[in-house]
């Protein structure tokens, strides 16, 4: 699954094709080139991915379940919760667009967490599994999908407009999901793709 020879990785932004097998814990491989990050042989990386993924999976349940935003305008008061917003928008007769956003604010992001957790405790302990795999190539197409801090900027905005019309109040959960979408950035930003799949390899070879 590596897109390049083993011991090598090609840059994504320029194409060059870098060797980087002799790469020692600890230290970080930019192209020669053209300076773009390539990779990281970090202490601890597995930990590192567990830890923001599991964090961010308890934000996550915080952020389904209290009140996200409320609105008072004129004496009336009405509170909204995450989970209700594709009702709405079910409802509102956009079934399509309802199903759309369950799936990149919160369905996807949840998948790809969750795989995270599959995919990082076998290779935290250096044990082979027969998931990795699939989990490994399902992580690194979903993380493309998920489109969290695509959503926090637009409640942001759409606050900044509704806010002329009514008075708004953020809830928990509201903080629960910029929580969230923090530390599934960083979930996904620990994770090393080039070297992910060299360990997966490695314990392929050893396992079979
Ligand atoms: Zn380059």
């Amino acid at each position: 699954m590596n897109e390049s020879e083993p011991g090598s990785i090609a840059c994504h932004a320029c194409d060059l094709l870098v060797e980087v097998s002799s790469l020692k814990t600890g230290q970080s491989a930019i192209c020669p080139r053209c300076g773009h990050f390539l990779t990281a042989k970090r202490q601890d990386a597995h930990s590192k991915v567990l830890s923001y993924s599991l964090a961010a999976l308890v934000a996550l349940l915080v952020a389904i379940s209290f009140p996200f935003l409320s609105f008072s305008s004129g004496g009336l008061e009405s509170v909204m919760t995450l989970p209700q917003t594709p009702r709405m928008i079910w409802e509102y007769g956009l079934p399509a667009v309802a199903i759309m956003v369950a799936a990149f604010i919160i369905l996807i992001p949840a998948a790809t967490l969750l795989m995270l957790l599959f995919l990082c405790l076998p290779l935290h302990f250096g044990r082979w599994a027969p998931w990795i795999k699939t989990m490994g190539r399902w992580v690194f197409h979903l993380q493309n999908w998920a489109m969290v801090e695509v959503f926090i900027i637009g409640v942001i905005v759409s606050l900044v407009k509704i806010a002329k019309m009514a008075t708004v109040s953020l809830g928990l959960s509201f903080w629960g999901y910029v929580a969230f979408s923090i530390l599934f950035t960083l979930a996904i930003a620990a994770l090393d793709r080039y070297q992910v799949w060299t360990e997966i390899e490695a314990l392929e070879t050893t396992h079979g």
